[in-house]
């Protein structure tokens, strides 16, 4: 169980990262902000979640503990999970939510911070627009490794895009052959 509360320091990721704020890291035992979010944000937090950058390697999946908490035993399709985390670039902060976020927002009726919001609002979708955006925004503190890890990502995203797009292939192959 992770819980921190909206815009408190985020130091789920360790050093040099732990000045990252967190946002959306919602818990069933605690309170959070009702209200209705605008589509276009649920469209475009789903937009960064496609190619979502990560500066380390999976660190296991966050389950949502309002849907855990409505089922007798845990059955994976009754209750949602993500395992990434969305990274945003604010105004001289680095916001970080999991990706979660846009199930809180639509099937819990969570509301973000208005900062946050309209750091998604802002943020660019383009690879290395966002890039740069997310290395501008990030504290020093975390500046050198940030940069690092995001050309890392840009270096590796059209395989993945690739790998995304065969899977994707397939899985549509092995409907179509269903009954
Ligand atoms: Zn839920």
């Amino acid at each position: 169980m992770t819980w921190y509360a909206d815009l408190e320091p985020c130091d789920y990721f360790g050093e040099p990262y732990d000045e990252a704020v967190a946002v959306g890291w919602l818990e069933a035992t605690e309170p959070y902000t009702r209200g209705r979010s605008e589509q276009t944000l649920l469209a475009k937090l789903n937009a960064i979640r496609n190619d979502s950058f990560a500066p380390m390697i999976f660190m296991g999946p966050h389950f949502c503990s309002f849907c855990l908490a409505n089922v007798e035993e845990v059955q994976a399709e009754d209750v949602a999970a993500g395992i990434d985390n969305l990274w945003i670039p604010g105004d001289g902060v680095v916001y970080v939510t999991p990706e979660l976020v846009t199930h809180y927002m639509q099937a819990h009726e969570y509301l973000p911070p208005q900062s946050f919001l309209h750091a998604v609002h802002k943020c660019p979708t383009e690879p290395a627009d966002y890039a740069r955006a997310l290395s501008r925004s990030a504290p020093v503190s975390m500046r050198r490794d940030l940069q690092a890890a995001l050309d890392g990502w840009l270096e590796r995203l059209p395989s993945r895009r690739a790998e995304e797009a065969e899977r994707k292939k397939r899985e549509f192959r092995w409907s179509w052959k269903d009954p």
